[in-house]
């Protein structure tokens, strides 16, 4: 008979319907029409209704799997009983048929931690500005990112009635990355994605030093994976504080699964442990092809600026 499916590959399979789950929640919140939204350390850092129960539900329904993983979410919420309706307690199957890469078969709960960012481009959200938005779990192992999970709930919102709403993209290191279609950006051209609601004259400026065709302002680190896996752009810069880690944990295993490269603005990887500051300090940088390119363009005043 076959082995029971090694436990990250259980996580992750579980972490996809539970993301399913997330995105059924971030719509019906944004069709009630009651956002609830609280001001969290200012105007341009938001907290909704949305942002709340998804966080409830997702972990919530991943501790009840896998009570002795770690599971670090970004909002700060009073310990309430979670109701039965927000769980989830399914999984995907198609996942759960993949072979774990041999160095991760090992993996006990314990080891693991999962980073939550429930709903990802928030100031986006409350703006209409549907499709920027993303729930993302990322797992990490040893410090790294290895597997992802992204769930963008209002893909397709503007290709009309027949388009189907929303999709789901996974990853593990050594599998891959499922649920898009890999495209890479136009050769030859510099397009660079970046914050749309968290600009600086930092981020503009390290922006300018590389001298790109277009810039693209758009909401979420999700979302800004996704214009690189889907050649929307070729660099993702972001020179400021304001990222945290569960921004960047399942972007990186996803964009890492597919071959590109996610640092800090120095070329610093980032940290995954459970201890680890949750700022990303020190900005992003991240490519599908050509990171090195980029990387050494960063300008050294902008690198003095952000002290990792
Ligand atoms: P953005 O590209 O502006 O959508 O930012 C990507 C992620 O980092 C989102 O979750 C933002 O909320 C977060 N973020 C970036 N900069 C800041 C900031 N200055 N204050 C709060 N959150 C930020
Ligand atoms: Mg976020
Ligand atoms: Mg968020």
């Amino acid at each position: 008979s076959m082995a029971s499916p090694a436990l990250l590959m259980r996580v992750v399979a579980s972490a996809y319907s539970v993301a399913e789950k997330a995105a059924t929640i971030v719509r019906n919140v944004m069709a009630a029409g009651d956002l609830g939204i609280v001001e969290k350390t200012g105007a341009n850092d938001l907290q909704t209704k949305a942002d709340r129960l998804v966080q409830m539900s997702i972990c919530a329904s991943l501790a009840r799997k896998f009570p002795k993983v770690t599971i670090i979410g970004e909002e700060e919420l009073p310990a309430d009983e979670v109701t039965e309706e927000l769980i989830e307690d399914g999984h995907c199957e198609e996942i759960l048929k993949r072979t774990c890469p041999a160095q991760y078969t090992g993996i006990k709960e314990e080891e693991l931690v999962i980073w939550v960012d429930p709903l990802d481009g928030t100031k986006e959200y409350t703006e209409g500005l549907l499709d920027h938005v993303t729930v993302l779990i990322g797992i990490a192992y040893g410090g790294k990112a290895i597997a992802g999970v992204i769930n963008q709930p209002y893909y397709n919102y503007e290709a009309g009635a027949d388009a189907v709403l929303g999709r789901t993209i996974w990853g593990v290191l050594g599998i891959g990355a499922f649920g898009f279609q890999l495209t890479e950006a136009p050769p030859g051209k510099h397009i660079i994605v970046t914050t749309r609601s968290h600009s600086s004259t930092l981020v503009n400026d390290c922006i300018g030093a590389l001298n790109p065709d277009s810039v693209i302002r758009v909401g979420g680190a999700g979302n800004k994976i996704i214009q690189l896996i889907e050649g929307k752009a070729s660099a993702y810069v972001f020179a400021s504080p304001g990222c945290k880690k569960w921004d960047t944990c399942a972007p990186e295993a996803i964009l890492h699964a597919v071959g590109g490269k996610i640092t800090d603005i120095h070329g610093n990887a980032f940290q995954y442990n459970k201890e680890v500051k949750h700022m990303n300090s020190a900005g992003v940088l991240a490519a599908l092809r050509n990171y090195d390119y980029y990387a050494s363009r960063i300008p050294n005043t902008v690198k003095q600026s952000l002290v990792p």
